[in-house]
């Protein structure tokens, strides 16, 4: 085991991994930026070093910076987290070539899985199931006109090199598709420094489903089952649950098996995600393999009883995976609910500021991973999330109560603050969501209505 961890992240995440590192023996360095060194977490930390100032690019993007910190506190491994460096092959490169370990996948096998073109690619050559669509990169005004004719509308046009739902345009039919073909592309390009875009076949109303991977330092690969994660907004996710409604065992070892029959085909070590969407006739198409520990692994986490983090540190020092696929399973059900600090009223705009109230909930089948504590600010310059509510029952029903329980102890109060709690406790008053028969399109036409 590590001696040393330096965790190159920040709120949620890196108390996430600080926490790892004690359960793991191991010290925790974190690196923090001018606008979170009051953050409480900070103080965890065995050690803790300043790397610049709030913007992130002149701090937890920064390479350099990061290395710097790692060499000064000398450190044997960077955990990325997620978000900000976790997916940049770049930077695990930069790791290995200092001897600082990363804890993820090679660096060639995070540029492979990076581009999410190329990894369809693998898919193919894995015979995982794709969503139909070009074979790569689509380039011309022709080329995109020839492949949306084939697969037919409406289509859906990604950029290569995105992620967090951004860059993908939805078209269903040809005045419009090269409109979101032009966007589309100087989007990625504005985002991700890349205008590559490729094309397939827009899945109507599909559920996101996708399944946890642990691959060994030799190769041993096992799923962990799935994660629902249909409830998003704007591509992104907002609830997350384990085991979903929509599976039964046998889809289930279908599913599980088409994950690992990708991690392998990639050279997957360490954790990750396969990503599929479940079309309603039961067919169901890979779209990604996310390189990371994911926001929402801890429902995994909490119906297989298996550490993912503590994982991600052994594996990355070289022991070995030795839990086998007849060793999972699954037992009871967890879902997750992400605090956003938004206003839903207001288009989700985020609403940064000082908490004066803080009332975290509790009591069984609860487990709350945030980094607030009362008389904390929450930095205008971050993602929004900062807390994410677990519940867990023995089924989902009992799941769902502990959920309205839980949600309805929450407060996040202080001048201006919005969370989505409120925004939670009506989807769980919703048929269809206490039915369990929910879309990726459930949640914007919920907030329509
Ligand atoms: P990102 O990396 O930005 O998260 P993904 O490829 O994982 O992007 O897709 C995110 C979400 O976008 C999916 O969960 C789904 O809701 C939607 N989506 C992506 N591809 C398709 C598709 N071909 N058809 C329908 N919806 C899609």
């Amino acid at each position: 085991m590590f001696r040393r961890v330096l965790i190159a992240n920040r709120g949620e995440v890196a108390l996430r991994v600080i926490r790892a590192c004690r359960d793991m023996g191991a010290e925790a360095v974190v690196v923090y930026s001018e606008a979170d060194k009051d953050m409480p977490y900070v103080e965890l930390a065995d050690e803790a070093i300043c790397i610049g100032p709030a913007s992130s690019a002149d701090s937890y993007l920064d390479i350099p910076r990061i290395i710097a910190a790692a060499e000064i506190t000398d450190v044997d491994a960077i955990h990325p987290g997620y978000g900000f460096l976790a997916e940049n092959s770049h930077f695990a490169e930069v790791c290995e070539a200092c001897n600082i370990a990363f804890i993820g996948p090679p660096p060639s096998v995070i540029a492979d899985c990076g581009n999410k073109a190329r990894a369809k690619d693998v898919a193919r050559s894995a015979k995982v199931p794709v969503v139909p669509g070009s074979d790569g990169a689509v380039e011309t005004d022709e080329d995109a006109v020839a492949i949306a004719r084939k697969i037919g509308y409406p289509v859906i046009i990604k950029a290569a090199s995105g992620g967090g739902g951004r860059g993908m345009r939805v078209a269903s039919n040809e005045v419009s598709l090269l409109n979101s073909f032009h966007q589309a592309r100087s989007e990625a390009q504005a985002a991700f420094n890349d205008a590559t875009v490729y094309i397939e076949k827009y899945v109507e109303d599909p559920r996101h489903i996708e399944f946890q991977i642990l691959a060994g330092p030799d190769g041993n690969t096992i799923h962990l089952g799935e994660r629902d994660c249909s409830i998003q907004r704007r591509h992104q996710k907002l609830i997350e649950e384990s085991p979903s409604p929509a599976l039964d065992p046998k889809l289930r070892n279908k599913m599980g098996a088409a994950a690992v029959a990708f991690a392998k085909a990639a050279g997957y070590r360490n954790a990750g995600t396969v990503e599929f969407l479940l079309d309603k006739d039961g067919s169901f198409y890979f779209i990604e393999l996310n390189a990371r520990i994911q926001v929402e692994h801890c429902v995994t986490e909490m119906v297989t009883g298996i550490d993912l983090v503590a994982w991600q540190l052994r594996i990355a020092s070289g022991e070995p995976l030795t839990i086998r696929q007849k060793d999972v399973k699954l037992k009871g059900h967890a879902i997750e609910f992400r605090i956003n600090a938004e206003n839903p009223d207001r288009g989700f705009a985020p609403t940064p500021g000082f908490i004066q109230k803080l009332v975290l909930p509790g009591g069984r089948g609860v487990r709350m991973d945030t980094y607030l504590a009362g008389g904390c600010t929450i930095p205008r310059y971050y993602d929004s999330m900062v807390a994410k509510l677990l519940v867990y029952g023995d089924d989902r029903s009992e799941a769902i109560q502990i959920g309205n329980r839980a949600l309805s102890e929450i407060r996040v109060e202080g001048p201006g603050l919005h969370t989505t709690t409120p925004l939670h406790r009506r989807i769980l008053a919703q048929a269809e969501f206490v039915n369990g028969d929910v879309d990726t399109g459930f949640l914007e036409r919920f907030l329509e209505e």
